[in-house]
């Protein structure tokens, strides 16, 4: 589904990614370790297609499109979305709108009609149950004065609504307390599927006890120096990344 093939990116004259590859199949979930300013957030931003990231060199493609050739729009339209790290306020915006004209763009592009009004509603209020969300969330404006664990929750309410066939997810636990983190990462969890691929990006390992993934993937200065399954997460909490930043210095 996605293929990262020695990825280099430079953001303000300076290589963060440095020769990048991964592969991740249809369906499968992947988790992005390492510590901070390894270059986690600016992989899943440079896949999306977020302004300010120079390719300097590596391809990317998603289900055999070159990504690099594609605008942001078109990533999303074609099923990669990514969440937001710190998610945004959009004043004067409700998010039933933004809801409704991001999952509409999405369909256009695949050339169905608008999704009715009624069916729309249905969906989302499914959803927001899943997420265990009051209904107000949908006329408020997106994001403005919702608590860190709200946006979260808001953030997976639009992956559930859009569907997404490349979610990324970048720190989706930071600042969530124990309950809420299990209510993101059952939304996380409902959305996997057979046809469906996560990129997670994590500091702990601590979420990896409810969505656990395929690969887990330790990213440091900008490479990836390891990769195994989710016992390498368990590694990786008891040992730390020292060891790790050590062979990848050498
Ligand atoms: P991580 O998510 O692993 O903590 P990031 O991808 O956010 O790391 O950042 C990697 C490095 O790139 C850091 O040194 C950071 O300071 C730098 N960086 C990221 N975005 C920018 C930017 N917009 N301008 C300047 N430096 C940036
Ligand atoms: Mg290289
Ligand atoms: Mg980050």
């Amino acid at each position: 589904m996605l293929q990262v093939n020695d990825l280099h990116v430079t953001v303000e004259g300076k290589e963060i990614l440095k020769g990048l590859s991964l592969t991740i199949n249809a369906g499968e979930v992947h988790a992005i370790m390492g510590p901070n300013g390894a270059g986690k957030s600016t992989l899943s931003a440079v896949i999306a297609g977020k302004d300010g990231y120079e390719v300097t060199q590596g391809s990317i493609t998603f289900e055999g499109q070159d990504v690099l050739e594609m605008e942001i729009e078109e990533r999303a339209q074609a099923g990669m979305l990514l969440g937001f790290q710190y998610p945004v306020e959009i004043p004067g915006v409700k998010n039933i709108y933004l809801l409704k004209s991001a999952l509409n763009a999405i369909r256009q592009a695949r050339g169905e009609g608008e999704m009715p009004a009624s069916e729309f509603m249905k969906l989302v209020k499914e959803k927001l149950g899943f997420m265990k969300m009051d209904p107000s969330f949908l006329q408020r404006a997106v994001n403005e004065g919702f608590s860190g664990g709200e946006k979260k929750r808001n953030e997976i309410l639009q992956m559930l609504v859009l569907e997404p066939k490349l979610a990324m997810l970048d720190e989706i636990d930071s600042g969530l307390d124990i309950d809420a983190m299990k209510v993101v990462a059952d939304g996380v969890n409902s959305l996997r599927g057979q046809d469906r691929s996560i990129l997670l990006v994590t500091h702990y390992q601590r979420l990896l006890d409810y969505i656990v993934p395929d690969k887990v993937h330790v990213l440091v200065n900008g490479r990836i120096v390891k990769t195994g399954d989710a016992e390498l997460a368990k590694e990786l909490e008891a040992n730390g990344y020292e060891a790790l930043i050590g062979e990848s210095a050498a």
